[in-house]
Protein backbone atom coordinates (compact mmCIF):
# COMPACT_ATOMS: atom_id res chain seq x y z
CA UNK A 1 0.00 0.00 0.00
CA UNK A 2 1.02 3.52 -0.59
CA UNK A 3 1.88 5.67 1.98
CA UNK A 4 -0.79 8.30 2.70
CA UNK A 5 0.43 11.54 1.98
CA UNK A 6 -0.06 14.08 5.73
CA UNK A 7 -2.95 15.93 3.62
CA UNK A 8 -4.61 12.38 3.03
CA UNK A 9 -3.87 10.86 6.85
CA UNK A 10 -5.59 13.94 7.77
CA UNK A 11 -8.58 13.40 5.66
CA UNK A 12 -8.63 9.21 6.14
CA UNK A 13 -8.31 9.38 9.45
CA UNK A 14 -9.59 12.93 11.60
CA UNK A 15 -11.38 14.81 9.46
CA UNK A 16 -15.02 13.64 9.93
CA UNK A 17 -14.38 11.01 13.13
CA UNK A 18 -16.08 12.64 15.48
CA UNK A 19 -19.61 14.27 16.37
CA UNK A 20 -20.11 17.27 14.34
CA UNK A 21 -21.66 20.12 16.09
CA UNK A 22 -24.00 23.54 15.33
CA UNK A 23 -21.30 25.73 16.72
CA UNK A 24 -18.30 24.54 14.86
CA UNK A 25 -18.80 26.74 11.94
CA UNK A 26 -15.60 25.80 10.37
CA UNK A 27 -13.98 22.53 11.41
CA UNK A 28 -11.02 20.68 9.99
CA UNK A 29 -9.19 22.26 6.49
CA UNK A 30 -8.67 25.97 6.92
CA UNK A 31 -5.81 27.73 8.85
CA UNK A 32 -8.13 28.40 11.75
CA UNK A 33 -11.31 26.35 12.92
CA UNK A 34 -14.27 28.84 13.89
CA UNK A 35 -16.03 28.33 17.10
CA UNK A 36 -19.19 29.76 18.49
CA UNK A 37 -18.84 30.53 22.05
CA UNK A 38 -22.67 30.14 23.52
CA UNK A 39 -23.18 33.73 25.48
CA UNK A 40 -23.33 34.60 28.92
CA UNK A 41 -20.84 31.61 29.23
CA UNK A 42 -16.73 30.93 29.49
CA UNK A 43 -14.62 28.40 27.53
CA UNK A 44 -12.83 26.14 29.92
CA UNK A 45 -9.37 25.31 28.30
CA UNK A 46 -6.55 22.92 29.20
CA UNK A 47 -4.13 20.97 27.11
CA UNK A 48 -2.11 17.51 28.10
CA UNK A 49 0.41 15.91 26.59
CA UNK A 50 1.60 12.53 26.57
CA UNK A 51 5.40 11.26 25.65
CA UNK A 52 5.37 7.16 24.79
CA UNK A 53 8.50 5.80 27.72
CA UNK A 54 7.30 8.68 29.77
CA UNK A 55 3.64 8.56 30.13
CA UNK A 56 2.66 5.59 28.34
CA UNK A 57 4.12 2.04 27.87
CA UNK A 58 5.63 2.00 24.67
CA UNK A 59 3.24 -1.06 23.78
CA UNK A 60 0.20 0.14 24.80
CA UNK A 61 -2.45 -0.22 22.24
CA UNK A 62 -3.23 2.11 19.50
CA UNK A 63 -6.75 2.26 20.47
CA UNK A 64 -6.27 2.35 24.52
CA UNK A 65 -3.69 5.04 23.90
CA UNK A 66 -6.59 7.60 21.52
CA UNK A 67 -9.25 7.08 24.23
CA UNK A 68 -6.66 7.95 26.89
CA UNK A 69 -4.98 11.11 24.91
CA UNK A 70 -8.64 12.57 25.23
CA UNK A 71 -9.52 10.96 28.65
CA UNK A 72 -7.27 12.78 30.63
CA UNK A 73 -8.03 16.40 28.88
CA UNK A 74 -11.85 15.81 29.47
CA UNK A 75 -10.99 14.69 33.35
CA UNK A 76 -10.07 18.41 33.31
CA UNK A 77 -13.23 19.74 32.57
CA UNK A 78 -15.23 17.02 34.59
CA UNK A 79 -12.59 18.71 37.39
CA UNK A 80 -14.13 22.30 36.36
CA UNK A 81 -17.42 21.12 36.14
CA UNK A 82 -17.55 22.21 32.15
CA UNK A 83 -19.13 20.42 29.71
CA UNK A 84 -17.39 19.18 26.86
CA UNK A 85 -17.25 21.34 23.31
CA UNK A 86 -14.16 20.75 21.12
CA UNK A 87 -10.69 19.43 20.88
CA UNK A 88 -7.62 19.83 18.75
CA UNK A 89 -4.96 17.22 18.28
CA UNK A 90 -1.22 17.55 17.94
CA UNK A 91 0.15 14.11 16.51
CA UNK A 92 3.79 12.86 16.65
CA UNK A 93 4.39 9.86 14.92
CA UNK A 94 7.40 7.63 13.95
CA UNK A 95 6.27 7.26 10.89
CA UNK A 96 2.99 6.62 8.95
CA UNK A 97 1.46 2.86 10.30
CA UNK A 98 -2.06 2.90 8.54
CA UNK A 99 -3.25 0.27 11.49
CA UNK A 100 -1.98 2.38 14.21
CA UNK A 101 -3.93 4.89 12.96
CA UNK A 102 -6.91 3.43 12.16
CA UNK A 103 -6.80 2.10 15.97
CA UNK A 104 -6.03 5.53 17.52
CA UNK A 105 -8.52 6.98 15.77
CA UNK A 106 -11.28 4.49 16.23
CA UNK A 107 -10.44 5.10 20.27
CA UNK A 108 -10.48 8.68 20.04
CA UNK A 109 -13.72 8.83 18.30
CA UNK A 110 -15.63 6.21 20.91
CA UNK A 111 -14.64 8.36 23.94
CA UNK A 112 -15.33 11.89 21.50
CA UNK A 113 -18.82 10.49 20.60
CA UNK A 114 -19.36 9.43 24.07
CA UNK A 115 -19.18 12.81 25.54
CA UNK A 116 -20.00 15.09 22.33
CA UNK A 117 -16.71 16.85 22.00
CA UNK A 118 -15.77 17.37 17.85
CA UNK A 119 -12.06 17.35 16.43
CA UNK A 120 -11.73 21.04 15.31
CA UNK A 121 -8.63 20.81 13.85
CA UNK A 122 -4.47 19.94 14.69
CA UNK A 123 -1.03 19.41 13.41
CA UNK A 124 0.68 16.65 12.76
CA UNK A 125 4.72 16.04 12.64
CA UNK A 126 7.05 13.42 12.67
CA UNK A 127 9.00 12.78 15.39
CA UNK A 128 8.95 10.51 18.93
CA UNK A 129 5.43 9.17 19.61
CA UNK A 130 3.89 12.02 21.08
CA UNK A 131 0.00 12.97 21.32
CA UNK A 132 -0.91 16.31 22.47
CA UNK A 133 -4.55 17.03 23.03
CA UNK A 134 -6.08 20.46 24.30
CA UNK A 135 -9.72 20.59 25.52
CA UNK A 136 -12.61 23.32 25.43
CA UNK A 137 -15.52 23.34 27.43
CA UNK A 138 -18.72 25.41 28.66
CA UNK A 139 -19.14 26.57 32.22
CA UNK A 140 -21.23 29.34 34.29
CA UNK A 141 -18.50 31.24 35.47
CA UNK A 142 -20.19 30.99 39.19
CA UNK A 143 -20.49 27.38 39.01
CA UNK A 144 -17.16 26.63 37.84
CA UNK A 145 -15.26 24.26 40.24
CA UNK A 146 -11.47 25.39 41.43
CA UNK A 147 -8.95 24.19 43.52
CA UNK A 148 -9.28 27.65 45.65
CA UNK A 149 -12.46 27.57 48.13
CA UNK A 150 -11.84 24.97 50.74
CA UNK A 151 -12.14 25.83 54.41
CA UNK A 152 -11.49 24.34 57.45
CA UNK A 153 -14.36 21.93 58.62
CA UNK A 154 -15.54 21.19 54.56
CA UNK A 155 -15.65 17.09 54.06
CA UNK A 156 -13.57 15.36 51.44
CA UNK A 157 -14.72 13.61 48.77
CA UNK A 158 -13.26 11.19 46.08
CA UNK A 159 -15.41 9.20 43.29
CA UNK A 160 -14.86 5.86 42.33
CA UNK A 161 -12.06 3.90 43.62
CA UNK A 162 -8.26 4.59 43.78
CA UNK A 163 -4.78 3.27 43.56
CA UNK A 164 -6.26 1.37 40.53
CA UNK A 165 -3.43 3.05 37.56
CA UNK A 166 -0.99 2.40 39.86
CA UNK A 167 -0.81 -1.15 40.87
CA UNK A 168 -1.46 -1.72 36.59
CA UNK A 169 1.54 -0.08 35.89
CA UNK A 170 3.82 -1.39 39.02
CA UNK A 171 2.18 -4.76 36.93
CA UNK A 172 3.35 -3.75 34.14
CA UNK A 173 6.97 -2.71 35.47
CA UNK A 174 7.05 -6.62 36.39
CA UNK A 175 6.12 -6.56 40.27
CA UNK A 176 5.98 -9.85 40.90
CA UNK A 177 4.29 -10.16 44.34
CA UNK A 178 1.82 -8.11 43.15
CA UNK A 179 0.83 -10.02 39.75
CA UNK A 180 0.95 -13.13 42.46
CA UNK A 181 -1.78 -11.81 44.41
CA UNK A 182 -4.50 -11.18 41.80
CA UNK A 183 -5.48 -13.51 39.21
CA UNK A 184 -6.42 -12.83 35.55
CA UNK A 185 -9.13 -11.22 35.67
CA UNK A 186 -7.67 -8.82 38.38
CA UNK A 187 -4.96 -7.47 36.05
CA UNK A 188 -6.93 -7.25 33.38
CA UNK A 189 -9.52 -5.19 35.42
CA UNK A 190 -6.21 -2.89 36.80
CA UNK A 191 -4.89 -2.38 33.26
CA UNK A 192 -8.18 -1.26 31.91
CA UNK A 193 -8.10 1.09 34.79
CA UNK A 194 -4.73 2.71 33.63
CA UNK A 195 -5.30 2.69 29.88
CA UNK A 196 -8.70 3.15 29.61
CA UNK A 197 -9.53 5.56 32.62
CA UNK A 198 -13.52 6.88 32.84
CA UNK A 199 -12.85 10.72 33.03
CA UNK A 200 -16.06 11.92 35.41
CA UNK A 201 -17.35 14.63 33.07
CA UNK A 202 -20.69 14.29 34.00
CA UNK A 203 -20.54 14.15 37.70
CA UNK A 204 -18.89 16.88 37.38
CA UNK A 205 -21.25 18.76 35.54
CA UNK A 206 -23.62 17.85 38.21
CA UNK A 207 -21.90 18.58 41.08
CA UNK A 208 -21.02 22.42 39.34
CA UNK A 209 -21.74 24.88 42.30
CA UNK A 210 -22.01 22.56 45.43
CA UNK A 211 -17.94 21.72 46.16
CA UNK A 212 -16.36 24.92 47.58
CA UNK A 213 -13.06 23.03 45.43
CA UNK A 214 -12.20 20.17 43.53
CA UNK A 215 -9.46 18.63 41.06
CA UNK A 216 -9.02 15.41 38.98
CA UNK A 217 -6.17 12.90 40.39
CA UNK A 218 -3.69 12.61 38.01
CA UNK A 219 -0.80 12.88 39.86
CA UNK A 220 -2.06 10.74 43.36
CA UNK A 221 -4.40 11.95 45.69
CA UNK A 222 -2.18 13.30 48.38
CA UNK A 223 -0.16 15.30 45.72
CA UNK A 224 -3.88 16.43 44.42
CA UNK A 225 -5.18 17.24 47.66
CA UNK A 226 -2.21 18.73 48.59
CA UNK A 227 -2.86 21.47 45.78
CA UNK A 228 -6.68 22.07 46.94
CA UNK A 229 -4.86 22.91 50.13
CA UNK A 230 -2.52 25.07 49.13
CA UNK A 231 -4.59 27.13 46.60
CA UNK A 232 -7.86 27.05 49.35
CA UNK A 233 -4.94 28.62 51.93
CA UNK A 234 -5.57 32.18 53.17
CA UNK A 235 -1.65 34.43 53.89
CA UNK A 236 0.90 32.15 52.48
CA UNK A 237 -0.51 29.45 55.17
CA UNK A 238 -1.57 26.12 53.49
CA UNK A 239 -4.88 24.34 55.12
CA UNK A 240 -4.74 20.84 56.15
CA UNK A 241 -6.40 17.72 55.78
CA UNK A 242 -7.28 14.47 58.18
CA UNK A 243 -7.82 11.06 55.91
CA UNK A 244 -9.74 8.25 57.56
CA UNK A 245 -7.61 5.63 55.61
CA UNK A 246 -10.10 3.07 55.98
CA UNK A 247 -12.77 4.99 54.43
CA UNK A 248 -9.87 5.17 50.93
CA UNK A 249 -12.09 3.15 47.97
CA UNK A 250 -10.91 0.70 46.97
CA UNK A 251 -11.57 -1.83 43.86
CA UNK A 252 -12.24 -5.30 44.49
CA UNK A 253 -8.81 -6.14 42.84
CA UNK A 254 -6.74 -3.93 45.40
CA UNK A 255 -8.71 -5.13 48.09
CA UNK A 256 -6.81 -8.67 47.32
CA UNK A 257 -3.02 -6.72 48.75
CA UNK A 258 -1.99 -6.69 51.99
CA UNK A 259 -3.42 -3.21 53.23
CA UNK A 260 -0.64 -0.99 53.59
CA UNK A 261 0.46 -1.51 50.21
CA UNK A 262 -3.32 -1.05 48.64
CA UNK A 263 -3.58 2.25 50.73
CA UNK A 264 0.04 3.45 49.05
CA UNK A 265 -1.53 2.64 45.45
CA UNK A 266 -4.51 4.66 46.54
CA UNK A 267 -2.39 7.81 48.21
CA UNK A 268 0.11 8.14 46.02
CA UNK A 269 -0.54 6.57 42.93
CA UNK A 270 -0.98 8.87 39.86
CA UNK A 271 -3.14 8.21 36.71
CA UNK A 272 -6.56 7.45 38.30
CA UNK A 273 -8.38 10.25 36.87
CA UNK A 274 -11.20 10.11 39.17
CA UNK A 275 -12.32 13.58 40.90
CA UNK A 276 -11.50 15.16 44.84
CA UNK A 277 -13.67 17.98 46.30
CA UNK A 278 -14.44 18.97 49.41
CA UNK A 279 -18.02 20.34 50.54
CA UNK A 280 -19.13 22.00 53.51
CA UNK A 281 -20.89 20.37 56.26
CA UNK A 282 -24.47 22.13 54.92
CA UNK A 283 -23.97 19.64 51.96
CA UNK A 284 -23.75 16.94 53.42
CA UNK A 285 -27.94 15.88 53.03
CA UNK A 286 -27.45 16.97 49.51
CA UNK A 287 -24.69 14.83 48.59
CA UNK A 288 -26.17 11.84 50.54
CA UNK A 289 -29.01 11.80 48.46
CA UNK A 290 -27.94 12.52 44.75
CA UNK A 291 -23.94 11.33 44.36
CA UNK A 292 -23.71 9.01 47.47
CA UNK A 293 -23.48 5.65 45.22
CA UNK A 294 -21.08 7.66 43.16
CA UNK A 295 -18.47 9.47 45.52
CA UNK A 296 -16.73 8.18 49.04
CA UNK A 297 -16.39 10.96 52.65
CA UNK A 298 -12.73 9.99 53.06
CA UNK A 299 -11.99 12.64 55.47
CA UNK A 300 -11.74 16.35 56.86
CA UNK A 301 -10.54 19.78 55.93
CA UNK A 302 -8.24 21.33 58.77
CA UNK A 303 -6.64 24.49 59.24
CA UNK A 304 -3.24 22.79 60.46
CA UNK A 305 -1.73 22.39 57.28
CA UNK A 306 -0.13 18.86 56.27
CA UNK A 307 -2.23 15.65 55.67
CA UNK A 308 -3.03 13.68 58.60
CA UNK A 309 -4.32 9.96 59.48
CA UNK A 310 -5.84 9.47 63.07
CA UNK A 311 -4.06 6.34 64.72
CA UNK A 312 -5.70 4.22 67.36
CA UNK A 313 -5.31 6.20 70.15
CA UNK A 314 -6.80 9.34 68.28
CA UNK A 315 -3.10 11.20 67.52
CA UNK A 316 -2.79 12.97 64.62
CA UNK A 317 -0.30 11.27 62.45
CA UNK A 318 1.76 12.50 59.21
CA UNK A 319 1.12 10.40 55.99
CA UNK A 320 3.99 9.55 54.60
CA UNK A 321 4.37 7.17 51.38
CA UNK A 322 7.41 6.51 49.45
CA UNK A 323 6.61 9.00 46.88
CA UNK A 324 3.84 11.61 46.99
CA UNK A 325 2.59 11.95 43.35
CA UNK A 326 4.49 11.93 39.94
CA UNK A 327 6.76 14.79 39.75
CA UNK A 328 8.42 15.63 36.26
CA UNK A 329 11.68 17.21 36.75
CA UNK A 330 12.73 15.41 40.22
CA UNK A 331 15.98 12.87 39.68
CA UNK A 332 15.19 11.30 42.59
P1 LIG B 1 -1.14 24.71 8.62
O1 LIG B 1 0.05 24.38 7.81
O2 LIG B 1 -1.90 25.89 8.17
O3 LIG B 1 -0.87 24.69 10.09
P2 LIG B 1 -1.81 21.94 8.44
O4 LIG B 1 -1.31 21.51 7.12
O5 LIG B 1 -0.96 21.64 9.64
O6 LIG B 1 -2.17 23.49 8.38
O7 LIG B 1 -3.24 21.32 8.69
C1 LIG B 1 -4.26 21.39 7.74
C2 LIG B 1 -5.59 21.25 8.45
O8 LIG B 1 -5.67 19.97 9.06
C3 LIG B 1 -5.81 22.27 9.57
O9 LIG B 1 -7.17 22.61 9.59
C4 LIG B 1 -5.43 21.51 10.81
O10 LIG B 1 -6.13 22.00 11.94
C5 LIG B 1 -5.86 20.09 10.44
N1 LIG B 1 -5.02 19.05 11.11
C6 LIG B 1 -3.70 18.80 10.97
N2 LIG B 1 -3.30 17.75 11.69
C7 LIG B 1 -4.42 17.30 12.32
C8 LIG B 1 -4.67 16.26 13.25
N3 LIG B 1 -3.73 15.42 13.68
N4 LIG B 1 -5.94 16.12 13.70
C9 LIG B 1 -6.90 16.96 13.30
N5 LIG B 1 -6.74 17.95 12.44
C10 LIG B 1 -5.51 18.14 11.96
MG1 LIG C 1 0.64 22.85 10.70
Amino acid sequence: MKTPSEFELIKQYFSALTPSRDDVLLGIGDDCALLQTPTGKAVAVSIDTLVSGQHFEPNTSAYDLGHKSLAVGLSDLAAMGAEPAWFTLALTLPGVDVEWLQDFSRGLAALAGEHGIQLVGGDTTSGPLTISIQVHGFTDVEHTLKRSGAQSGDMIYVTGTLGDAGAALALAKGDAKLAAALNLADRDYLQQRLNKPTPRVDFGEQLAGLPTAAIDISDGLLADLGHILEASGKDNKSLGARIDLARLPLSAALQKLPIEKAQQFALSAGDDYELCFTASPAEFGCLQADFADRCTRIGIVDSQAGIYRIDDKGKLVTITTEKAGYEHFTSS
